[in-house]
């Protein structure tokens, strides 16, 4: 065996896709509504979108279509100007319940302008504007990945358009689901929760237990090296990373169940230590993120 590449672990339950599955049957029974929903990116990188472009099994098709019914995403619709901004206003003002996604910090400096998400009758509508107005009306606010829960790296030093997180913006309780980026079936497994159950349990960073209930340590495939205190030294080396920096003791994920791309891809999977991405505080506390 290729000491390299970590086992999956299948003992785990794969939850968000029990989730994802019972959504979409008890939508088709007719048992739950599809909720209107709309995705808002605000100032990140886009690494939400690529992600879940990304995803496969399900995909993005499966969420525009089965999941929810998406009014407004401004990565991925076919309207442009006026008329994509006129559908986030119809969505709030149809007087349907609608779930509100927000992928991205906020950027305060300079009233907001450093993100202008439309031009609307003759005025500019920053990220903060849009948030704010969108927010209201919502059922649920779910942070799309680490910059919208945490800040992330649009909030790292010197952080010169002060972009700050969701919860510094809104006076509500908002589902945080990090990441960076946030795994797709994370982001759709809490949607599925919603539609299944409504609020999910959160613990005390407003995450879904369900998916960050336990640290990458807690779940790792080297985790007996580190209980027998056998270390790497170097990369590519199979035994334990946290000499090198392992941040998987203090991040809590499922990236060792769930893994990206369809396949063994994952950063201890692919020989480098985590780096805590999807913590509070990441990057600038998280750093350096690699230590000999
Ligand atoms: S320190 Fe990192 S590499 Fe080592 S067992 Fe924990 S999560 Fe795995």
């Amino acid at each position: 065996m290729d000491k390299t590449k970590c086992p999956l672990p299948n003992s785990k339950p794969y939850m968000p896709l029990n989730y994802i599955n019972r959504a979409i049957e008890s939508i088709r029974q007719g048992t739950a509504q599809k909720p209107n929903c709309i995705w808002l990116e605000t100032s990140t990188c886009f690494g939400e979108i690529i992600a879940l472009l990304d995803g496969e099994n399900p995909g993005v098709p499966f969420l525009l279509t089965d999941l929810v019914n998406m009014t407004f995403f401004n990565s991925i619709m076919t309207d442009s100007g006026e008329a994509a901004y006129e559908r986030i206003l119809n969505t709030i003002n149809s007087g349907e319940p609608y779930i509100f996604i927000v992928s991205g910090a906020i950027p305060l400096r300079s009233e907001g302008r450093y993100t202008i998400i439309a031009n609307y009758e003759g005025r500019y509508i920053t990220a903060l504007e849009a948030v704010q107005t969108i927010a209201q009306n919502a059922s649920y606010v779910v942070a799309a990945g680490t910059c919208a829960s945490f800040g992330g790296p649009t909030a790292a030093r010197p952080n010169v358009s002060q972009a700050v997180p969701l919860n510094q913006v809104l006076d509500r309780l908002i589902i945080n689901v990090p990441g960076c980026p946030v795994h797709p079936l994370w982001i759709l497994g809490t949607l599925a929760h919603i539609v299944n159950f409504g609020m999910p349990a959160l613990d005390e960073q407003n995450r879904p237990i369900t998916f960050f209930g336990l640290t990458i340590h807690e779940q790792c495939p080297r985790r007996s090296f580190f209980d027998y205190g056998i270390f790497a030294s170097t990369y590519g080396s199979p035994e334990c990373m946290f000499k090198l920096g392992c941040r998987g003791p203090v991040t809590r994920t499922q990236c060792p169940i769930n893994r990206w791309n369809e396949s063994d891809n994952w950063p201890i999977g692919n020989n480098t230590n985590c780096i805590g991405c999807a913590s509070f505080g990441f990057p600038d506390l998280m750093q350096p993120f690699i230590r000999y």
